[in-house]
């Protein structure tokens, strides 16, 4: 597995989706994480629930998620993640 300095890993990938999803991220840090996300499964899928979630749940941003809510979507995350 290869990681340069200019890529995103997905730790930093999800750090980055809650202002992502606010909207709050710079244009640099979105065209870094459109990127990886155009190559990464698990972030991908882990956007998609958690814009669901956030749907579902009726809260504004990510950070008003319940502590419930975001341990499932990590426990999601953990599993898009291991190896096939
Ligand atoms: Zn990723």
């Amino acid at each position: 597995m290869r990681v340069t300095p200019s890529r995103l890993v997905c730790q930093q990938a999800v750090e980055l989706m809650s202002d992502y999803l606010d909207g709050a991220l710079s244009r640099h840090d979105r065209r870094r994480l459109e990127k990886h996300l155009a190559e990464c499964d698990a972030c991908t899928a882990f956007l998609e629930q958690m814009r669901a979630t956030i749907a579902a749940s009726g809260v504004a941003t990510p950070d008003d998620l319940s502590p419930e809510a975001l341990n499932t979507l990590t426990q999601l995350f953990e599993r898009y993640r291991e190896p096939e």
